[in-house]
């Protein structure tokens, strides 16, 4: 399980997810991602720098969210790499953790026409909620989580709706920081600290 960080408020997200990312290294990682909307996602294999460097336009979006991927199914490659996608492509998840009944949801969502372009489990869990997301991604998240076994830590953040990022946890951590001119996820508070004091652990 690796890092988790998000920002929705009024400053400019990007660097404050790719300095966020950069508090989360030291627990080790293989690749890297962030997603912001009005943008897209942005990956990269090995260290945060490549992910940054790769960054040269000017990202204005002020939400977004962010990820150190230590892999679990797949190869540590750009393709497996977070944020993954619903088919929509407006919907973008990350993830820590493990989907243990991925293959089952893969093969239900393959009958209803949909494909994958990753080896992943957590693109199976995007792509599950994509498929009931028809109005409240909220709902939709809660309805996919219904049928998914394993852990997960997880942030959800749709094109549609750029102020509000969706979170839930199950075995694996996620924390909320409030701060002043927006609000922060991670999966460690330690990343927080530079942010806020104010922090949330949700429970399972
Ligand atoms: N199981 C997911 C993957 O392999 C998440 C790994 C992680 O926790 O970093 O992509």
């Amino acid at each position: 399980m690796c890092g988790i960080f998000g920002y929705v408020g009024t400053r400019t997200a990007e660097p404050i997810l790719i300095e966020g990312l950069r508090t989360l290294e030291y627990r080790g990682y293989d690749s890297a991602g962030i997603f912001v909307p009005g943008y897209g996602a942005v990956k990269a294999v090995g260290p945060i720098d490549n992910l940054a460097q790769k960054i040269t336009d000017t990202i204005s979006g002020t939400s977004g969210i962010a990820h150190t991927r230590w892999a679990t199914h797949g190869a540590p490659t750009e393709v497996n790499a977070h944020p993954h996608a619903d088919m929509s492509g407006t919907v973008w998840l990350v993830h820590n953790g493990i989907i243990e009944n991925y293959r089952e949801l893969r093969e239900a969502l393959r009958a209803q026409g949909m494909n994958f372009e990753s080896e992943t489990d957590t693109e199976v869990l995007a792509k599950l909620i994509g498929s009931f997301n028809h109005g409240s991604l909220e709902e939709a998240v809660r309805t996919a989580l219904k049928m998914v076994r394993g852990t997960y830590g997880l942030a959800v953040l749709s094109e549609r709706n750029p102020e509000q990022i969706i979170v839930a946890r199950m075995g694996s951590p996620i924390v909320l920081g409030v701060g002043r001119d927006g609000h922060f996820v991670s999966s460690d508070a330690s990343a927080l600290l530079a942010h806020t004091k104010d922090v949330v652990y949700l429970d399972d």
